[in-house]
């Protein structure tokens, strides 16, 4: 069967290698007669699973020997709330840019005492540029960002400094897509259905110090329950971590996070570039804060998007349709989507616009 090219926000396009080698050794994984989906999670084969997934991710992020590494479940969504309940002691800053970010605010303000201020946010502009970030004294137990905002298509390359306060970031949406520096963060967290594989999984790396700051937490959501044991305190998602295992092997021969970014850049400016020299699409965002991995653009003519949209279908190209609370169109360009879908995408935005202007 032919594959098309999937523009979805997440779950998203997955190298097709990955795919036929998780078909490969469905059945069989290691000769075991049993498929991974079979493993105990106890058993060895799943434990060196485990291992190398934790081992290949440090090596691709880079992650100093302080940090922890933490393979959980309930998405990113789960971490809005995980995140005040560990670490919010008494006053937390919170950098609204966007839809996620807005969640992760009101998830915080539901935790019992604890004082949310929101120090910065890009509403006013309909989060449409990053806002300036200001430094916050120490009374905060922290400051959230969310590095890429997949809706609206904006992101932080460059990550505000928060002096002494940690800084914690939602990287969905752009972990492993673009180079970060992991100490420059207290925490990092992502849901694993965009950059690192099937839903279902959600990676927390998070500085040692931060863990085991509150105590009696409810043991599913306490960091360092989860810390203790080897994020293996109830039945992970083994399936899932197994393809992320796969996905980390295949971006490490790739060459690394810094090799993808230079592929990642190279497909977002021709997209961009196609967009700024049309006369019929337009890109919502600000241009020092557009993001590389999820590119919205307009027509300003909600049927015409429409047809846009039907008629790339029609081509193999799937999932362009914006956010419904954004409307128009989105290209989500992660890591396994590959370069000859953006030039299809191209030629076809620019065969739509002859034929609509008709020249
Ligand atoms: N944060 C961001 C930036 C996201 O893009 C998403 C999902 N698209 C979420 C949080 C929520 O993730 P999950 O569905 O894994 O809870």
């Amino acid at each position: 069967m032919d594959r098309v090219y999937n523009f979805s926000a997440g779950p998203a396009v997955m190298p097709v290698t990955v795919l036929q080698k998780i078909q490969k050794e469905l059945l069989s994984y290691q000769d075991s007669g049993m498929s991974v989906m079979e493993l105990s999670h106890r058993s060895s084969l799943f434990q060196s699973i485990l291992n190398d997934a934790e081992s290949l991710l440090r090596e691709l992020m880079d992650i100093p020997s302080n940090y922890e590494v933490l393979f959980l479940q309930g998405g990113a969504s789960l971490q809005f709330t995980m995140l005040p309940m560990n670490l919010g002691k008494a006053k937390v800053a919170y950098v609204n840019t966007g839809s996620w970010s807005q969640k992760a605010i009101e998830e915080a303000e539901k935790i019992n005492g604890l004082t949310v201020e929101v120090i910065a946010s890009s509403k006013e502009n309909q989060f449409s540029k990053n806002p300036v970030v200001p430094l916050v004294d120490e009374t905060f137990d922290y400051v959230h960002i969310t590095t890429n905002n997949t809706i609206e298509g904006t992101a932080f390359l460059d990550v505000p400094t928060s002096g002494d306060v940690p800084l914690v970031a939602d990287m969905s949406s752009n972990i492993l897509s673009s180079s970060y520096k992991v100490s420059d963060f207290g925490l990092i967290y992502a849901g694993a259905q965009k950059n690192i594989g099937p839903s279902g999984l959600t990676v927390v790396i998070v500085r040692k110090d931060l863990i085991g700051l509150k105590e009696n937490l409810p043991v599913m959501l306490d960091y360092k329950v989860q810390a203790d044991n080897g994020s293996m305190y109830n039945t992970p998602p083994t399936f899932a971590i197994y393809a992320a295992k796969l996905m980390f092997e295949w971006l490490q021969e790739l060459g690394g996070v810094a090799e993808i970014e230079k592929l990642n850049r190279k497909k977002a400016a021709m997209l961009y570039e196609t967009i700024e020299a049309s006369k019929l699409y337009r890109s919502p965002v600000d241009k020092g804060s557009r993001s590389l991995t999820n590119i919205p653009f307009v027509t300003g003519d909600a049927e015409m998007d429409k047809l846009f949209i039907k008629q790339a279908e029609n081509k193999g190209m799937i999932n362009l349709k914006g956010h419904r609370s954004v409307g128009g169109m989105r290209a989500s360009l992660y890591n396994a989507f590959p370069l000859e879908g953006v030039e299809e995408l191209i030629n076809f935005m620019k065969e739509f616009e002859a034929k609509v202007k008709g020249d």
